[in-house]
């Protein structure tokens, strides 16, 4: 389809009005397209051909209004680091229409109702950041939002020093977060409260819309997709940096790309966001604030459903994700049959990983080909003992392993990717972009899309990090 042939939903608007504020978009000077996702654009059945005009620039940044298009902001409220904040929403995010259930949004485009301070701009090096990265989950096949295209401009942004603007055109099944219903829970305006549980449902999991109790059932298929992306994110070594109740999603979905990282070496209380003094998002923390935050919505939706009766639910939520977790972790180290006795085993791994300081990502696609020959384990770490230790008993428990060897190391380097986007990759693309290169943009595309894949040409980046570029902090001010 061609862009003016386009005719864009606005399903959120049929909720009461206090769930949105119209917002129209302030273009940025003088944008130029940096990027497009042929996948997206076909996901949203927009010919590829339209990528590369003027009209597709106009269109990222919000000059061209297509048919149907009335766009707005949501209002949502939060925890931000354990405190609760009555009144956020999307300060910086214009949301333009749906097509095909998918909510198109517009982030960076100017000032809403929401933006309190800020000057509802995203700088280029953040927009970059979650463009790739969200692209990179989806290839790692955890939920995730998707993104359309990046444009930059020549239009200065002010932050700890003036940099450029840019917007990226982001799509999700749903925007809808866990802060979006403590606003009204706090606010105490259940009429509101409900339209938008029944709205969510029938958005995110409409088989429960018939259902008796639905919005039990609700929170308890919300819970179980927030356990299964926490176990997602532990196994692949990725953290978030910011997981506020409003930076989670009712869908399960990875959302609102900041200071997030993938680990370097292994380290269980890595902390990635500058802010974060406390640690109360470092990785290995991640598990149970997911479980703090899912509490926080429980809350919320007490006025909907018994809060007894969510205890129920929310019970299951370390069994859930345990069962989660050890499955993706049997799959990385190749057990057909994982269980509970393995705990033992992925534990003396994980010790060893973080004794030795060993890069989390290179360590699991070496093993994926391993066959009793240690030698390429063994120099990842100074001392061999340890490392030699955990393969005895891993080892032992290969013994037992129904896989052939063929099968284990195919299932184990379709589950380790040899490609993660690591900060000090996402820099060398930055810098690059500032100076006005933005082939490497391109290139940590091209891997994001195909994780598992070899790609010798990118071979330089299959490698444990650098050590001067180890456990970068970033700041939220993007
Ligand atoms: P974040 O940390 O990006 O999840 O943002 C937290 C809240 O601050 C959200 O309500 C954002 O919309 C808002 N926000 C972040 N940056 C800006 C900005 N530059 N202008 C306006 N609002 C912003
Ligand atoms: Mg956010």
């Amino acid at each position: 389809m061609k862009l003016k042939e386009l005719k864009l939903k606005n399903p959120y608007l049929s909720l009461p009005e206090a769930c949105y504020d119209r917002a129209k978009p302030t273009p940025l000077n003088k944008p130029f397209m940096i990027h497009t996702n042929q996948a997206v654009a076909q996901m949203l059945e927009i010919d590829e051909e339209e990528l590369g005009t003027d009209a597709m620039v106009d269109f990222v940044n919000g000059a061209l209004k297509p048919e149907g298009s009335d766009p707005f902001a949501m209002c949502y409220a939060g925890h931000q680091f354990g405190h609760f904040v009555p009144r956020l929403g999307d300060g910086r995010a214009i949301n333009i229409g749906t097509i095909k259930g998918w909510h198109l949004q517009l982030k960076g485009a100017g000032v809403t109702k929401y933006s309190r301070s800020g000057d509802g701009r995203a700088v280029l090096r953040s927009s970059i950041r979650e463009y790739l990265m969200s692209e990179a989950m989806h290839g790692l096949g955890i939920e995730t939002t998707r993104a359309l295209a990046l444009i930059g401009a020549d239009h200065s942004v002010r932050r700890e020093e003036w940099e450029k603007g840019a917007i990226v055109l982001r799509v999700s099944p749903s925007w809808i977060r866990f802060g979006t219903f403590e606003y009204f829970a706090h606010k105490k305006m259940y009429a509101e409260l409900e339209a938008l549980a029944d709205y969510a449902i029938a958005e995110s999991y409409p088989h429960l819309m018939d259902e008796k109790e639905k919005y039990f059932h609700f929170f308890t298929e919300v819970m179980g997709k927030t356990a299964r992306l926490m176990a997602q994110w532990q196994a692949v070594g990725f953290q978030h940096g910011v997981m506020n109740t409003d930076n989670m999603s009712i869908h399960g979905l990875t959302i609102d790309y900041g200071p997030y990282a993938f680990l370097d070496e292994y380290d269980f209380n890595n902390i990635c966001n500058h802010t974060d003094t406390q640690g109360r998002y470092s990785f290995g923390n991640q598990p149970t604030i997911g479980e703090w935050n899912l509490r926080a919505l429980m809350t919320a939706l007490s006025p909907l459903v018994s809060i007894e009766r969510l205890q129920k639910s929310i019970a299951h939520y370390g069994r859930l994700y345990t069962r989660e977790y050890l499955y993706q972790m049997g799959r990385k180290i190749g057990l057909e049959r994982v269980g509970e006795r393995d705990i033992d085993l992925i534990k003396h791994m994980l010790g060893t990983l973080q004794s030795l300081g060993i890069d989390y990502t290179l360590f699991f696609r070496t093993l994926s080909r391993y066959d009793g020959e240690r030698s390429e384990l063994l120099k990842l770490g100074l001392y061999h003992t340890p490392m030699n230790e955990w393969l005895d008993s891993y080892d032992a428990r290969l013994r037992e392993n129904e896989l052939s060897v063929e099968d284990r190391h195919a299932t184990m380097l379709q589950a380790n990717p040899k490609y993660v986007l690591k900060n000090y990759m996402l820099q060398e693309a930055i810098d690059a972009a500032e100076q006005g290169d933005y082939s490497i943009i391109d290139d940590l595309f091209r891997i994001a899309q195909n994780p598992y894949a070899e790609h010798p040409e990118f071979e330089r980046w299959a490698v444990a990090t650098p050590d001067i570029h180890k456990n970068r902090k970033l700041s939220c001010s993007s």
